[in-house]
């Protein structure tokens, strides 16, 4: 596989440090609030190539931290009148509600900055030692002066940067692109105790500390928006190879932005929509397909239009799983295609799938394999008869490729099972679970008249609406 490495600006070909195990790190979202299309493209992207990863037979180790402290948190916490972590912890609820119906799978670690303060002391003490902060009124900085390489990332030159980003800050800082790892506490803030005083943690500092304490000093790769390459993911180089003095990240990988009108979706522009309400309109699986659609790196413009037609589109792929699926609950009839035939065409799919994820997670045109095995196979069911096997190895290839892609064309939400019906299975697992079977089997009764299967499983009890 080539991914591009956004520290070289080149495709480079992916190997990970030691043979079939992937250390990765994304850095996830700041819990003040729900999260956006824009903000949940990243999240979505690289829990694919995780997923692609995977696939592969490797064995990936992913960390997604939580920034649970921050001006944001702080801010929105006071108009709500509840404490930061009450916040936080309500908002960590919140992303996994939608994480899980994005079918976004959890990291190996979620990390929160709070519960991570000695991990982030003990880095900023390291740099201390080794000569690379100095205090001003308001807090610890981090001299970017003193960091050789700093800038090799976003490609900056420093020389000429505006007098101006020094004043926004604080005047006094020896450099205009110095950044503050510990900020002095202000009154009626949260604060943590530390060798500088009471304070909180500058917002960089957390994602350095964290990568060295799950992952260690050097990951394979690094993710995150495009709007992270500077300063966010610049200073965590600095902080984490001047503290560590080894290579930080082996992959520096970015995605594109979510658009409106051709204006970056974000919180501060008023622009955004939230997964949340978006969900209330589409299914989680159209708003995944969507955004997987194009290509990590390009961006994407956001309309209605376009989400509909990632409806229709998803709609065609569904549909022509769940016909797979009704064919082989029929009585099997003499196949008029060869096995072999279709054997070689869902070979064809999973090599031509491959080659898209190979070159630098292209999504698009793994999309496009699947779309060309749906258009092969229907006009093929068109004038013949499958075997049940082939009609099983087509539809195999297709759940087993559209689950690296975190998509399940089978699934059934949870929405359209009625609430009523939900509501009976669910007295019927109660009074199962208290010996009524008498009670339980009337229930069974009453739901399958009602046109619903109901199937006890190793995983419960699965509803599926009778054909
Ligand atoms: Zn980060």
């Amino acid at each position: 596989m080539h991914l591009f490495n956004d520290l070289t600006r080149t495709k480079e070909k992916l190997t990970p440090q030691v043979e079939g195990e992937y250390k990765i790190y994304v850095c996830g979202p700041t819990v003040y609030d729900f999260f956006h299309l824009g903000n949940a493209r990243p999240f979505i992207v690289y829990d694919t190539l995780r997923r692609y990863l995977e696939y592969r037979g490797n064995k990936v180790l992913y960390v997604q931290n939580f920034t649970d402290i921050d001006d944001k948190v702080i801010n929105r916490a006071k108009e709500e009148n509840i404490s930061c972590q009450e916040l936080a912890e309500a908002m960590i609820a919140e992303y996994f509600t939608d994480a899980d119906g994005l079918n976004i799978k959890r990291a190996t670690v979620h990390p929160r900055a709070t519960e991570c303060m000695d991990d982030i002391i003990d880095m900023i003490r390291v740099l201390e030692d080794k000569g690379y902060t100095y205090v001003l009124d308001d807090g610890v900085y981090f001299e970017t002066g003193k960091y050789a390489d700093y800038g090799k990332l976003s490609k900056r030159d420093f020389a000429g940067q505006e007098e101006q980003e020094r004043v926004k800050h604080n005047e006094a800082k020896r450099n205009p692109s110095d950044f503050v790892l510990w900020k002095f506490k202000k009154e009626g803030e949260p604060a943590w105790e530390s060798p500088w005083g009471e304070g909180r943690p500058g917002w960089h500092i957390e994602c350095s500390a964290m990568n060295k304490r799950f992952l260690g000093d050097t990951v394979d790769i690094h993710g995150g928006g495009q709007d992270l390459i500077f300063p966010h993911h610049e200073n965590e180089i600095a902080q984490s190879e001047a503290a560590n003095e080894k290579t930080f990240v082996r992959y520096w990988v970015h995605n594109g932005f979510v658009n409106v009108d051709n204006e970056k979706m974000a919180k501060s522009e008023g622009n955004f929509f939230t997964v949340r309400d978006l969900s209330k309109q589409y299914p989680y699986s159209v708003l995944r397909f969507f955004m997987l659609q194009a290509h990590y790196r390009m961006p994407i413009n956001f309309t209605k239009e376009l989400l509909d037609a990632a409806e229709n589109g998803w709609k065609r792929i569904q549909n022509f799983a769940s016909n797979l699926s009704f064919l082989l609950g029929q009585e099997e009839k003499t196949a008029t295609i060869a096995d072999a035939d279709l054997s070689e065409l869902c070979e064809r799919t999973k090599q031509a799938f491959e080659e898209g994820m190979n070159d630098d997670l292209n999504t698009a045109d793994a999309f496009a394999a699947v779309f060309s095995l749906v258009r092969e196979v229907n006009s093929l069911l068109a004038g013949h008869t499958f075997s049940h096997k082939a009609l099983r190895e087509v539809l195999d290839i297709t759940l087993l490729l559209l689950d690296v892609l975190g998509l399940d064309p089978l699934e059934k939400t949870e929405e359209e099972i009625p609430s009523d019906i939900l509501q009976m299975a669910e007295e019927r697992s109660l009074a199962k679970k208290a010996r009524d079977f008498a009670k339980a089997d009337r229930l069974r009764e009453e739901i399958i008249k009602r046109g619903w299967r109901v199937d006890d499983t190793a995983d419960g009890t699965r509803l599926t609406r009778s054909e």
